[in-house]
């Protein structure tokens, strides 16, 4: 139903000549495996690009060389370690107040330039924070580090760069810790289609080394329904971000 609901309203943004941004990040990348293969031949055939939150501390080479030959993807900074500094009671969280500020400033330059290094004209100095979340005060410093913009999940909020969010979950990480069910998920998008505040893009974060069937199953479906269709432009992160 929601599904159907989603089309008919692109159809009908069609007609009127208008076209709605979408994105993709994926979260977690540090190495190759079949299930980044899986997401880069899907995205691939598709043809929507990719914006890839790999993980610093522990990616090298292999990452670089497996992407070298996908021009559609880009590569962002997913945090230094994704690492837990919270106290065991609280949110999970890598760039929070629970050190002090220049040790997480520090880690974060030191992956902003290893990516950098690693993967040069692949690389989009966008930070996506470990399970997005970021402390306000971190947020205020990222432009003296090099970062030119910043990336969470929800409706975007003032910042002192630009902030390119996501907006679609497709993992279930309260219940099942699978896909949700496509029905809720377009359900999701329409209500994002029918705001009376419309984001720039609709963001959809995917987690490649967790998915299961239904999360598969999910992203090639409305890659399907949208890729081609003349009211959706999926777009890179860094054109919607202007740089
Ligand atoms: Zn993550």
């Amino acid at each position: 139903m929601s599904e159907t609901q989603v089309m008919a309203l692109l159809d009908h943004l069609a007609d009127q000549g208008k076209v709605v941004n979408f994105w993709l990040r994926d979260d977690d990348a540090v190495l190759p495996t079949p299930a980044l293969d899986r997401l880069l031949t899907l995205t691939r055939t598709a043809g929507v690009p990719l914006t890839l939150a790999v993980i610093p501390e522990q990616t090298g080479q292999p990452l670089v060389d497996c992407l070298r030959g996908e021009p559609h993807v880009a590569v962002a900074v997913h945090g230094w370690s994704h690492r837990n500094h919270a106290p065991p009671q609280a949110k999970n969280q890598e760039l929070g107040l629970h050190r002090p500020i220049d040790e997480v400033l520090g880690e974060l330059k030191h992956g902003l330039e290893k990516l950098d290094a690693l993967h040069g004209p692949q690389f989009l100095s966008m930070l996506v924070p470990p399970w997005n979340r970021i402390a306000p005060e971190i947020v205020e410093r990222l432009p003296a580090l090099g970062f030119g913009s910043l990336s969470v999940f929800g409706r975007e909020k003032p910042a002192p760069l630009p902030v390119l969010n996501t907006h679609i979950d497709i993992m279930d990480w309260r219940g099942t810790r699978g896909g949700h069910p496509s029905e809720v998920l377009f359900g999701d998008i329409l209500a994002y289609l029918e705001s009376d505040q419309p984001v720039r893009a609709i963001g959809v974060l995917t987690h490649h080394l967790v998915h299961d069937e239904q999360a598969w199953a999910f992203l090639e479906r409305l890659f399907e329904r949208t890729a081609g269709h003349p009211a959706c432009r999926w777009a890179a992160a860094a054109d919607l971000i202007g740089n």
